[in-house]
């Protein structure tokens, strides 16, 4: 439980040799990513981004719930972006649960009922892109000239394809 200790100790060698601190609130390259928070993905990296370039809204699974709405919503219509990008990838942990296994799970560990709540999870790994794409696309708040994505990343390879 150490973490926080040595994200201290890391900040302070990243921030000094800092010098990016005259960038802009609007993203560069007017994009946003909607992507997995599975600590095996480096989005920026794999994606060739740099501080300032893009948002990148995380969530287990990447997917676009009401709150990645939120997000994309701000982003387009007060940071300027014109383009959004699904990725989801290969051994997804939300591949591996139902929603009434995870409910069974937290009346086990913690006595609550979480039964009626969707957590997202999906049994198709291109399917569930196609259908976050989709979401974006029927939603009313996000217009039709912003250009949609889907793609999928390996995490044994690193290489990212696009779901049509
Ligand atoms: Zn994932």
């Amino acid at each position: 439980m150490a973490s926080f200790e040595e994200f201290k100790r890391a900040n302070q060698q990243y921030a000094a040799g800092f010098d990016k601190g005259d960038l802009v609130t609007p993203p560069a390259r007017k994009v946003a990513v909607v992507t997995c928070m599975d600590a095996r993905l480096h989005p920026e990296a794999f994606l060739g981004l740099e501080l300032g370039d893009a948002h990148v809204i995380r969530n287990a699974g990447g997917r676009v719930s009401e709150d990645a709405i939120r997000s994309l919503v701000i982003s387009e219509r007060l940071l300027g972006t014109e383009e959004i990008v699904v990725i989801h990838h290969t051994d997804c942990g939300m591949l591996t649960f139902s929603n009434e296994d995870l409910a069974a799970k937290i009346r086990e560990d913690l006595g609550v009922d979480a039964s009626g709540r969707d957590f997202l999870p999906f049994s198709d790994l291109e399917g569930g892109v196609r259908e976050d794409v989709e979401t974006i696309r029927a939603s009313e708040l996000i217009p039709d000239d912003i250009e949609v994505h889907g793609a999928v990343y390996d995490v044994k390879t690193g290489e990212l394809r696009e779901v049509v």
